[in-house]
């Protein structure tokens, strides 16, 4: 088979040109970065992991109408997704106050916000990726105001799925951080959930516990982060067939 054509690398994933024209095969790596790559680790075993769950929440948003760009998993570190442009956005939702809200605005972590949060912030490494609001939105032209409708509704239908989702395996959805595409159909455009949902981009925090299932585990050094997305993968039923665990040599 011809060698596929690499299209972008990231710190997480590597996107390969897809089979057929508006596809994308999308490559789950082990590494693990934090702190704008500043902290960076090789975690067996995290991208399996990792592409099995996007898989899910992915699955479980299409079925109830939320459009996301997974069209279905390869293998165990490939997934087949439709090709978008990005918006260059980190759309952040927050329902608890931890990480940088809890800094900005000096919340103890785990207090319970009024209610959903949405930021923005404007995605691009070397800046650390700020902070911005819909004015910078609007002005240089990153999305329309009707995207940002759109984009603000994708937001909290995906907030409300992954709550739910959550809270009946025990886990309490802190925060997390989508990207939204752009995929057109014709003349239409529509607006879609990208990139990846898995536990790199959430805060899972067990109800009973507030154990830390979520890279928190790897960022402030918390113990073995492939334990605790195992057991978000085991208690969502979603582990995969062959677990990744080191094989055993025999002689
Ligand atoms: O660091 P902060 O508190 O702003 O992160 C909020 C949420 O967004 C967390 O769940 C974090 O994992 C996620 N996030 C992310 N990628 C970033 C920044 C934040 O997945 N570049």
């Amino acid at each position: 088979m011809a060698r596929r054509k690499k299209i972008y690398e990231g710190k997480a994933k590597i996107l390969y040109e897809g089979p057929e024209p508006g596809t994308i095969v999308q490559y789950f790596k082990d590494d693990a970065t934090a702190f704008n790559a500043q902290k960076k680790d090789v975690i067996e075993g995290k991208g399996v992991l990792n592409n099995r769950l996007s898989e899910f929440f992915m699955l479980g948003l299409n079925q109830i109408g939320v459009p996301t760009h997974f069209i279905r998993r390869l293998n165990m570190r490939e997934q087949l997704v439709r090709s978008c442009e990005i918006i260059p956005l980190e759309v952040i939702v927050r329902n608890f106050a931890a990480g940088s809200l809890s800094k900005r605005l000096g919340i103890e972590e785990g207090t319970q916000l009024p209610r959903p949060i949405v930021e923005y912030c404007y995605k691009d490494d070397a800046l650390g990726d700020p902070m911005v609001s819909e004015e910078h939105i609007a002005a240089f032209g990153w999305a329309s105001q009707q995207d940002m409708d759109d984009v603000l509704s994708l937001a909290l239908r995906v907030n409300d799925f992954m709550s739910g989702v959550m809270l009946a395996v025990g886990i309490k959805l802190v925060d997390f951080k989508i990207e939204i595409g752009r995929v057109y159909e014709g003349d239409f455009q529509r607006l879609v959930v990208a990139d990846e949902i898995s536990p790199d981009s959430c805060r899972l925090w067990d109800i009973e516990t507030g154990r830390h299932l979520d890279k928190d585990v790897f960022r402030r050094d918390l113990g073995s982060l492939t334990d605790a997305y195992s057991e978000v993968a085991r208690r969502l039923g979603v582990l995969p067939q062959a677990a990744p665990t080191k094989p055993t040599l025999i002689n």
